[in-house]
């Protein structure tokens, strides 16, 4: 089975951010060499010698009143369908909202691993404000730092532990 990462989350909690950090080396190597452009939404990455596929969701959501209904919930189902582990990441800034609750129905359940990814850690003050999506009852929480890269070797060290 391949390695397939999916990011999935509301708006702004730093997906793409985190997506960047995880394929921007790869990214620029495959484009150097094929001069094909790629698609956006879809990278490759490694770590520790392991080589996985990472996808970004939610990039098209424009509209704010059917975000939850329409295009995100479609993304989730495709990356359900595709991805081999789950990051479901949520936002230690803005702290447990209802559209990550809502988000939280349509992840839990599924048969496959998913972290909960604690994004925006910045520091130690923020990673502990991510104790509170333990109460999301999906699994174990991970506090990272899309922008400093600080969690996130302790969380590939995980989920490449599938691969
Ligand atoms: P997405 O909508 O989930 O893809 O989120 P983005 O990656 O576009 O990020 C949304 C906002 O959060 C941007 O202003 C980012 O600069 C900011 N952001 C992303 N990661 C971090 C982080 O680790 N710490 C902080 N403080 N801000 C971040
Ligand atoms: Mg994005």
């Amino acid at each position: 089975m391949a390695n397939i990462i999916a990011i999935v989350g509301r708006p702004n909690v730093g997906k793409s951010t985190f997506f960047n950090r995880l394929v921007e080396k790869r990214q620029a190597i495959m484009d150097n060499e094929s001069g094909v452009t790629r698609d956006r939404h879809y990278g490759y990455g490694q770590w520790i010698g392991k080589h996985f596929t990472v996808i970004d969701t939610g990039g098209y959501v424009t509209g704010s009143d059917d975000v939850f209904e329409g295009a995100i919930r479609e993304q989730v189902v495709e990356a359900m369908n595709e991805a081999s582990v789950i990051l479901f990441m949520v936002d230690c800034h803005d702290g447990l909202t209802g559209l990550d609750k809502d988000f939280a129905k349509v992840v839990r359940g599924l048969e496959k691993p998913i972290y909960i990814v604690a994004n925006k850690a910045d520091t130690q003050e923020w990673s502990f404000q991510s104790h509170e999506f333990y109460s999301l009852g999906i699994g174990e929480v991970f506090p990272i730092s899309a922008a400093n890269g600080s969690g996130t070797g302790e969380l590939l060290d995980e989920v490449v532990k599938h691969f």
